[in-house]
């Protein structure tokens, strides 16, 4: 419990970071800020690669250091937040990525795109729901691929646009029943209506990982073998997240992994 006599931490210093300004379908909504004493602890001010250390990073190198208690830096590699944070890359000391978060908001996804997201247990979804939420707005996402082809994706704004349809369809069939004297929710209508929906239908929600967690996603989904659309996406939250976290994300590929980069355990 916290008593009357707690001391709590002065407010953490101006982050860098700052919230997208112009909506897309990923935006950083959330992230860790660390308290002052932290940056005292770890003294990087005569560190000449410090250009405004990002507070997930400090935290990662604050978390292994308070393992040994390592406050010293006699090794010119590991003395920075960089060198240290590549050096628990490179010996796979990963726990120390899970004291810092980032949460995002991402819409206009589809909900294949959910059914893959949400397979990685370390993330933690909100996501719209399609029971209380009327589903009969939008345009379908496109798959990458149909981008190039619009002529085809017009067969799926045809599907898109006949499964809203029968959605609305089905919607009004019940609510004369409902009003016939069936005893039946506006939730339980929409659940049932929901089931002509296509995976092309959008979907959003809010996301947060832990460091780690988000490099396990982006390991398997930023890969040339991952489905394109959660490709995009992991491209989009990896160019994010190393805004948050850049010495946490050094060794990630600017392009999806594939034949020639290698895959590594997060
Ligand atoms: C290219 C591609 C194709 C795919 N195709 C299919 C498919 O056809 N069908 C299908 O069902 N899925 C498919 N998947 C999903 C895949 O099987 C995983 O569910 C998804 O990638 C999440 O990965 P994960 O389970 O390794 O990791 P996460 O859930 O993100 O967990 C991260 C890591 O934590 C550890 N971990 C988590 N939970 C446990 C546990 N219970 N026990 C032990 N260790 C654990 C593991 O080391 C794991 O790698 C595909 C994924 C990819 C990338």
């Amino acid at each position: 419990m916290v008593s009357e006599d707690t001391v709590f931490p002065p407010p953490p210093q101006a982050s860098t970071v700052t919230v997208d300004e112009t909506p897309s379908r990923v935006q950083l909504i959330a992230w860790t800020f660390v308290s002052a004493e932290v940056y005292d602890k770890l003294d990087h001010q005569d560190d000449p690669t410090n250009v405004g250390y990002m507070d997930a990073d400090i935290l990662a190198e604050y978390a292994g250091r308070t393992c040994y208690q390592s406050w010293s830096k006699p090794n010119p590699e590991t003395a920075t937040n960089a060198g240290y944070l590549r050096n628990v890359i490179d010996h796979q000391h990963f726990s120390v990525l899970e004291h810092a978060s980032a949460t995002f908001l991402i819409t206009g996804v589809s909900r294949s795109l959910l059914a893959e997201l949400s397979r990685h247990r370390h993330l933690s979804l909100s996501v719209e729901s399609q029971r209380y939420v009327p589903q009969d707005e939008g345009e379908p996402v496109i798959p990458p691929l149909l981008r190039k082809y619009p002529a085809i994706t017009d067969v799926l704004i045809c599907a898109h646009k006949a499964s809203i349809g029968d959605y609305e369809e089905i919607i009004t069939a019940l609510m004369a029943r409902q009003a016939d004297g069936d005893k039946l929710t506006k939730k339980e209508i929409r659940e049932a209506a929901r089931s002509v929906l296509l995976n092309s239908q959008p979907v959003s929600m809010v996301v947060t990982g832990n460091l780690r967690a988000w490099r396990e996603v982006l390991t398997k989904r930023y890969h040339i073998a991952a489905d394109a659309e959660i490709r995009e996406l992991a491209g989009e939250l990896l160019t994010i997240l190393r805004r948050v976290a850049p010495n946490s994300f050094s060794d990630f590929p600017n392009q999806p992994f594939g034949n020639d980069t290698i895959r590594r355990s997060a």
